[in-house]
């Protein structure tokens, strides 16, 4: 006999376990019912490719007894089994970096936190949110060794060897005192059926149930063993889609999701043809945790003839839609595919491909409020999706959404398009990461005269670089206004004319300025700021920094164009100005706050606020 110590994070999670999360205690059901299931899917894949076991006459099947005198529970399946050292690792440690993300994750909002269990991979411990002591008594398949893993839920464990008859993992959980609604076979059956009802393997209830013999002062009430079936059994993407109702999708999504959630939608398709295969894909309200991880979790399930595959292969679908849930299930794939088989199949190839354009056609489909909680949730991967998909690009970019400077919320591009000049042809936008900053700045001046709506877009070292890689929408091409002519009522001529007028004082600026900037010149986008800075459209480098980021290099630096607005009193005074010095200033002014109301940065701040004074001063 062993005994051990839980790692600290465990003992963590424990005391949580059984002092604040017990909102929803049934849903220990759920997870051991689920690693149970787990377990016989590896045996069944083992069956059916290792020679090794292929005699065994065996079928899943899971148990789960009421023992009312013992006060007790017990959860039997059949499955895979753990040997010593599988029960120190995955019991009495947990390798995943999961419970520490998960205690950093809870809310203390008991239900919300209890769904998380299933989320982190912490499950088995959601039974001692009821039971005072826990046994789990397991074989592993092959080997000649049973050990018993004993625990009360506190600090420690032991591990002691037994002897058990055939592979699988018998669970025994003593309820505490005031759990007995456990012990009643509907309500464990109810629990079952609600989160379990779709899980492949047969799920067996054994109970005793009062039964009378006899009648009036002859009738004697006996209790009589029962066992009745609490699930339906079936893999629920198997049944055809007019069998099944909403309830039942939402009813398996919950088993799949290990979540209390409905998802916002889901998808059942059945390929037939040169290939076969079944997908079934969810996706959630709410994006997972993990969303902007570089570790996330797939929750994609890969089956080959409803076996069981991997749960862990994120190549069954685009990065980008790794918040997709669901199952896969080929019936051309051979059992004893490996990974690097699968990474580099070509009937796995084509499932992606039609899974892709499948889940994304109905993203595209949804309306309303769904429309809505989907762009909130997964608007920026849906941006990475047009970087990296070019196949999808354009169901992408009937997806994606965008702040607007005429319109309310957030718009498509085809609200766009609809509204937009037909004539020209052309999507204007502004891409930066303030909202503020970007709404208010001077480039914006002219398009609001002009009645023109710009696409103001405000994701963080995203929209910079993904804005550029679109091109197009349609037949319509996308403009970045900090690089093209603004829209005015001006003619050549006019413009010509204003600019030779100014030329003297736009050189002087362009003097003291330096290498600072490419060029000054005068500008007619501009209504109420003295000065502006653009992008210089005709350097070769411009537009091209999603090509730098694409390839991991630093985006290099696009020059600088200075605008002056000579309409602007400021300008017209400075450039009748004789005092040389505080000129200087006033052009180092109106760089450094043309690229502040841009959101960058002036090349030295304490010179800029110094000379703000100084000029101030002045003029008081
Ligand atoms: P998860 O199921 O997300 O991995 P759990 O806390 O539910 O997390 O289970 C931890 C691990 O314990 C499982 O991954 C599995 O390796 C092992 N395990 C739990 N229950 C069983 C079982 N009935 N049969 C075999 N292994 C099991
Ligand atoms: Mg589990």
């Amino acid at each position: 006999m062993a005994k051990h110590q839980f790692q600290t994070e465990i003992g963590q999670l424990l005391k949580l376990m059984t002092h604040s999360l017990y909102s929803n205690k049934e849903i220990f059901i759920r997870e051991l019912v689920s690693n149970s299931s787990d377990a016989i899917d590896k045996f069944n894949y083992m069956q059916l490719t290792d020679e090794k076991f292929k005699e065994e006459n065996w079928s899943g099947q899971i148990n789960i007894s009421i023992d009312e005198e013992d006060n007790s529970l017990t959860i039997a399946d059949n499955g895979l089994g753990m040997n010593e050292e599988d029960l120190m690792n995955n019991l009495g440690t947990i390798a995943k970096s999961g419970t520490k993300s998960f205690v950093e994750s809870l809310t203390g909002d008991a239900k919300k936190d209890s769904n998380l269990i299933g989320q982190f991979g912490v499950g088995f411990y959601s039974v001692f949110m009821v039971s005072e002591h826990v046994e789990v008594i397991t074989k592993k398949a092959g080997e000649e060794q049973a050990y018993k893993f004993a625990t009360d839920g506190t600090g420690e464990f032991e591990i002691t060897p037994v002897t058990k008859e055939a592979h699988g993992t018998v669970i025994y959980i003593k309820l505490k005192e005031d759990e007995k609604e456990f012990l009643s076979k509907w309500r464990v059956q109810e629990v079952v059926k609600k989160y379990s009802n779709h899980i492949a393997y047969p799920i067996m209830m054994h109970f005793k149930e009062d039964v009378t013999e006899g009648e009036g002062d002859d009738a004697v009430t006996k209790k009589v063993k029962k066992t009745e079936q609490a699930n339906a059994a079936t893999a629920l993407w198997t049944l055809p889609k007019s069998d099944l109702k909403k309830e039942d999708y939402i009813e398996f999504y919950k088993s799949l999701s290990h979540g209390d959630d409905e998802p916002l939608t889901y998808l059942h398709n059945k390929v037939e043809g040169a290939q076969e295969f079944t997908t079934l894909f969810y996706i959630p309200k709410t994006a997972p945790m993990d969303l902007y991880r570089a570790d996330y979790q797939s929750h994609v399930k890969l089956y080959v003839k409803r076996v069981f595959i991997t749960d862990d292969d994120k190549e069954l679908l685009p990065t980008y839609l790794r918040f997709v849930n669901g199952i896969i299930d080929s019936e051309d794939l051979p059992l004893n595919v490996s990974r690097e088989i699968l990474q580099e199949n070509r009937i796995l190839a084509n499932i992606k491909q039609n899974a892709t354009k499948k889940i994304l056609q109905t993203i595209k489909k949804l309306k309303g409020e769904d429309s809505e909680l989907f762009t909130e949730q997964y608007n920026k991967v849906i941006k990475e999706g047009i970087f990296q998909d070019h196949t999808n690009k354009d169901l992408l970019l009937d997806i994606v959404k965008y702040k607007s400077s005429t319109e309310d919320g957030m718009v498509t591009f085809e609200d766009y398009v609809s509204r937009g000049n037909s004539e020209k042809k052309e999507i204007y936008y502004i891409a930066g990461e303030d909202e503020k900053v970007l709404r208010n700045s001077p480039l914006l001046e002219a398009y609001k005269k002009a009645n023109i709506e710009v696409l103001i877009m405000d994701d963080k070292e995203i929209d910079e670089i993904v804005a550029p890689s679109i091109g197009q929408y349609k037949e319509w091409s996308l403009k970045d206004i900090t690089t093209i002519d603004a829209p005015d009522s001006k003619t050549e001529e006019e413009k010509e004319e204003i600019s030779k007028e100014f030329k003297s004082l736009t050189d002087k600026i362009k003097e003291v300025l330096g290498e600072d900037v490419k060029e000054v010149k005068t500008t007619t986008r501009l209504t109420s700021s003295p000065s502006c800075v653009v992008k210089d459209s005709s350097d070769p480098m411009a537009g091209m920094a999603h090509m730098f980021a694409q390839m991991g290099q630093p985006v290099p630096e696009t020059p600088l164009i200075l605008e002056v607005n000579p309409e602007h009193a400021m300008i017209q005074k400075l450039d009748k100005l004789e005092n040389q010095d505080l000129f200087a200033d006033m052009a180092w002014i109106l760089l450094d706050s043309a690229k502040l109301s841009e959101g960058l940065e002036p090349k030295d701040k304490s010179a800029f606020a110094l000379r703000v004074a100084k000029v101030a001063t002045e003029a008081l």
